[in-house]
């Protein structure tokens, strides 16, 4: 590694609170699904930005679309309209078929806004308080407190006690679990479609049912986190509408933007009409007309470029080439997922194949220590796995070998 990259990292490490143990490299541009370092040297990207960029990076709509409306406003405020939130309201509904939509600037801050939709909702219904959320055991849904308290990682939480308190866990896809949770002060039931950071595990259809019907005899409000699975990852543009079911709330974020800072919470009329008033919520910048410009741009593109369709393609096709592995190395136990959200399960920590496969040009990213998760740009295209193959499998090989 060259002095300059080294000296750049070296200030970093001076001057950035210490929250992330970080790769050695410092990124400047990108190009479709290649990122470049400050040296010149080139990535494949398996990453975007943890499921961010889905159009890939540098895409010259996407830039001069920002561009355009930096040139008119960025910022207003959310007392007054502006026209891209408008029209990214509007396009949010027609995709989700939910009905309101709220506008923030993380992931973290949609769930936020989901759990006090939900313990409003519950609050109007009998005007007492202390509802209950169930959520669940593997779980991430960011680091705020609301979103930690909900998150199903002990250790995330531990230093932080006391949570939010009144949240049960229960197991994904055991339905029994969570029906053992239910009292009657459960305001709602919080899941991911597919839970990402918690290692890639996709709820079944049968649990999605059975949740779904227990939620409508008891009135408690499905909320479906969308943040890492939605925008068309899985095939669909939300990873539930592959299930006939919809839930009462969901929140999106990460591809929504495609790099600009901003999620989303929705809801169903029903549930807008009965929990969030005037004066309960708010946001500086949510929703602000730079960051909807995004996302009319990137609901548009997604259209144009035919996304979810490259999804479904190169999504089978990447899972049938992950699949190769489990039978090829011994290492290599598990492949899970949907679309392009795939993890590749090991037996041992995963932490040296990623950093080979850096050296080599290949930017992946873990899930939990013994998994490699695949969130590639949603572009992406059948060469672009072969040639990831060739490096993955070559990585792999070196690390068996030392192992023995
Ligand atoms: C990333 C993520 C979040 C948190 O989003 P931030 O924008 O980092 O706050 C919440 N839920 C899921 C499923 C995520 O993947």
């Amino acid at each position: 590694m060259s002095t300059t990259m080294q000296e750049y990292i070296d200030e970093a490490e001076k001057a950035l609170l210490h929250t992330y143990n970080r790769y050695q490299v410092v990124f400047e541009k990108g190009e479709g699904v290649y990122l470049y370092d400050i040296e010149g040297k080139k990535y494949l990207d398996f990453v975007s930005g943890i499921a961010v960029f889905a159009l890939g990076y540098h895409n010259r709509e996407y830039d001069d679309a920002l561009k355009e409306q930096i040139d008119k406003i960025i910022h207003t405020s959310n007392y007054y309209y502006n026209l891209p939130a408008i029209e990214a309201a509007k396009k949010l509904k027609e995709i989700s078929g939910m009905d309101r939509v709220f506008f923030t600037n993380s992931g973290a801050e949609a769930i936020e806004g989901a759990i006090k939709t939900a313990r409003k909702y519950a609050y109007l219904k009998d005007g007492t308080t202390d509802h209950e959320i169930i959520a669940m055991n593997h779980s991430f849904h960011g680091r705020t407190m609301g979103a930690l308290s909900v998150t199903g990682n002990p250790h995330y939480r531990e230093a932080f006690e006391p949570m939010i308190g009144n949240v049960r866990f229960a197991d994904l896809n055991d339905f029994e679990s969570v029906e053992a949770q239910v009292t009657d002060k459960t305001c709602a039931i919080l899941f991911e479609t597919v839970q990402g950071e918690g290692g890639i595990y996709p709820a079944t259809e049968e649990f999605m049912r059975k949740v779904r019907d227990l939620c409508d005899a008891r009135d408690i409000l499905l909320i479906l986190d969308e943040i890492q699975c939605g925008m068309g990852r899985t095939g669909t543009m939300y990873a539930w509408q592959r299930f006939g079911i919809k839930p009462d709330v969901m929140t999106t974020a990460k591809a929504l933007g495609c790099g600009v800072p901003v999620g989303a919470f929705l809801m169903t009329e029903k549930v807008g009409a009965n929990s969030l008033a005037a004066g309960d919520h708010g946001t500086t910048y949510g929703g602000n007309p730079l960051a909807c410009a995004a996302i009319c741009k990137v609901l548009a593109l997604f259209e144009k470029e035919d996304v979810l369709a490259n999804v479904e393609r190169t999504g089978a096709y990447l899972g049938r080439c992950l699949d190769e592995l489990v039978q090829e190395f011994d290492c290599v136990k598990e492949r899970r997922g949907v679309g392009l959200l795939q993890g590749l399960v090991f037996d041992r920590p995963v932490g040296n194949i990623i950093t080979r496969a850096m050296d080599q040009g290949l930017v992946l990213i873990n899930a939990g220590t013994d998994i490699i998760r695949f969130v590639p740009p949603l572009v992406i295209q059948e060469k672009h796995v072969d040639d990831m193959m060739v490096i993955l499998r070559e990585c792999i090989k070196e690390a068996e070998g030392e192992q023995k």
